[in-house]
């Protein structure tokens, strides 16, 4: 049996719920808040990620807009290669400074290993481009911050059940 969340064969322990079985407690509660988090009416999203992004800018302390920005980074070292993208809150300034930060990261330490390293750092040199030459909830929330007020406005009711 497959654990719904990550897919790792359970064969003994695990969470058993209803017919399901999660390998961990932690899978449990990360399936769980996507089921909680599905039934969040719309309006209560909507409020809070308007709420989000009218708050303080929570680096520079700057009246908003603030938003989820994406940065982009890769790092090397020989067969090694790690690369992620990462969501920030910010405002749009310190969201260009994130995203050059991780841009000269990966323009210095993203080459240094073979084969993905070479692969990999033209890519996420690009996505930051990209990335900066966007503005994400210029025109009111993103979808990817109201995924995130869905995300916190769940926990809360995950937290309240418990
Ligand atoms: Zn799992
Ligand atoms: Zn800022």
């Amino acid at each position: 049996m497959a654990c719904p969340t990550c897919g790792t064969s359970v064969l003994f322990g695990g969470v058993k719920v209803g017919n399901k079985r999660y390998c961990s407690k932690k899978c449990y509660e990360a399936d769980e808040i996507n089921r909680i988090a599905a039934q969040i009416p719309n309006e209560q999203v909507e409020q809070l990620a308007h709420e989000l992004r009218n708050e303080r800018c929570p680096k520079c302390k700057s009246h908003g807009p603030i938003d989820i920005h994406k940065s982009h980074s890769v790092y090397s070292f020989i067969i090694y290669t790690k690369y992620e993208t990462r969501g920030h809150l910010l405002c749009k300034k310190c969201a260009i400074k994130q995203q050059t930060i991780d841009l000269i990261t990966s323009l210095l330490l993203g080459w240094w290993g073979v084969p993905f390293g070479l692969i990999i750092t033209p890519i996420q040199i690009i996505r930051n481009v990209i990335s900066m030459s966007q503005n994400p909830g210029i025109n009111g929330p993103s979808d990817d911050l109201k995924q995130r007020a869905r995300l916190i406005l769940a926990s809360h009711a995950m937290a309240e059940t418990a």
